[in-house]
């Protein structure tokens, strides 16, 4: 299998390694960042079927054989830590609630990393069910995903009737004490759009932080247009119809989302703060930490990416110290090839220059 492959449809920057510095340090990049936030996925299989994400069918899951086990899994995130810097996981998918071996894989990690930072994003369907040994296994924080409190619009929005079932895995995850939950909410033109404030008002109510993400062009059916997308500023005008907002004081500290302290607007009392994940308007790639890995063991730099770079075919030829460091070796050059920036928002109506990646956000992992 060859090390660095990249979907055919369209002219890809290939890695050269050879422009790579012996000097690299960890998961550096040639624009001076360094990456230290992984993001693994668990799986591409997914029990939603969000519109802004999956197709309605016909998506074709991995074979068992392509998905990393959880063994592989372990392997990589020691190299990763033990090697190249990461200092923070985050497990996500595709839905890592369906991987059977979850509470085990995490157990894994904290056994062998008990001060690592260990995160889930979930859509929190079955979580009920999980959330206290999640929790028990070492689990550190969790985000859940959910754009309506609405069962229709919840329906619509995922294609799937489960809105008790989310709500019922956000409250398991408050009781088990899985740190502060944040709430992950894409709002959709003329769907979901309206509720805005509405769902802000219940995530201050239950002490969640609710963070907005601006709807990507990462569907499977290519239905991103800009001017449907809800932008962030938009995100702004609809609370503000409820609350005060101002700026976190906090320091952001390359963290994605841009946080606001939330009042509302006949009292002085700070409620919570929410965050507006504005990947498409306010890009954030000059601070980006991140690394991602996806369930096949590919490294890609961004998450626009179109090259993807083989780690689970070094993985599998050998188990050795040596192999190890082939890995490493590897896994740097893919980060060192890291585009400066996504380029989808150059002209307002998509860069003529963004090519969207053949995979959808649930094969990549968010
Ligand atoms: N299935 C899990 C979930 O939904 O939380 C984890 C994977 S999902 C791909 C991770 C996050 O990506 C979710 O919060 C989801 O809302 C977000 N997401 C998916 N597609 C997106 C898109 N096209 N634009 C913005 N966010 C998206
Ligand atoms: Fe599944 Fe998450 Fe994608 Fe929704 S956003 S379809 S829950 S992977």
């Amino acid at each position: 299998m060859p090390a660095v492959t990249a979907p055919a449809q369209a002219p890809a920057p290939a890695v050269d390694p050879t422009a790579r510095p012996l000097g690299q340090v960890g998961l550096a990049d040639r624009y001076g960042r360094r990456a230290t936030d992984m993001r693994l996925s668990l799986t591409d299989k997914c029990n939603l079927r969000c519109s802004y994400c999956m197709p309605a069918e016909g998506l074709a899951w991995l074979s068992k054989n392509q998905v990393m086990t959880a063994e592989e899994i372990l392997r990589i995130v020691r190299i990763g830590v033990d090697r190249l810097g990461v200092r923070e996981l985050r497990l996500t998918g595709g839905e890592p609630l369906v991987r059977a071996d979850l509470v085990g894989i995490i157990a894994g990690l904290r056994q062998a990393h008990p001060q690592l930072p260990i995160s889930l994003t979930t859509n929190g369907v079955g979580l009920a069910k999980k959330a206290q040994a999640l929790k028990n296994a070492g689990l550190t924080r969790i985000n859940i995903s959910l754009d309506s409190l609405h069962p229709d619009t919840f329906a619509q929005l995922t294609r799937r009737p489960f809105l008790d079932q989310v709500l019922a895995g956000v409250e398991a995850a408050a009781v088990a004490g899985l740190g502060l939950i944040k709430i992950n909410a894409v709002l959709m033109r003329g769907i979901n759009d309206q509720g805005a404030a509405e769902l802000l008002g219940w995530a201050l109510a239950g002490g969640y932080e609710l963070r907005f993400i601006e709807q990507m062009p990462l569907d499977a059916d290519h239905g991103w247009t800009r001017a449907d997308m809800i932008t962030a500023a938009e995100i702004r005008q609809l609370l503000a119809a409820e609350f005060d907002l101002s700026p976190d004081p906090r320091e952001r500290d390359g963290a994605p989302a841009e946080r606001f302290e939330v009042r509302r607007h006949d009292s002085a009392e700070l409620l919570g703060t929410v965050g507006i994940i504005a990947s498409v308007t306010e890009p954030f790639c000059s601070d980006c930490k991140r690394t991602r890995i996806t369930a096949e063991g590919k490294v890609m730099s961004c998450l626009f990416s179109r090259v993807e770079v083989d780690l689970l075919a070094l993985l599998r030829a050998g188990d050795t110290a040596a192999d190890d460091d082939a890995v490493a070796t590897r896994w740097q050059e893919a980060m060192w090839a890291k585009p400066k920036a996504h380029g989808m928002d150059h002209t307002g109506l998509g860069d003529a220059d963004y090519v969207q990646p053949d995979r959808t956000m649930s094969a990549i992992g968010g």
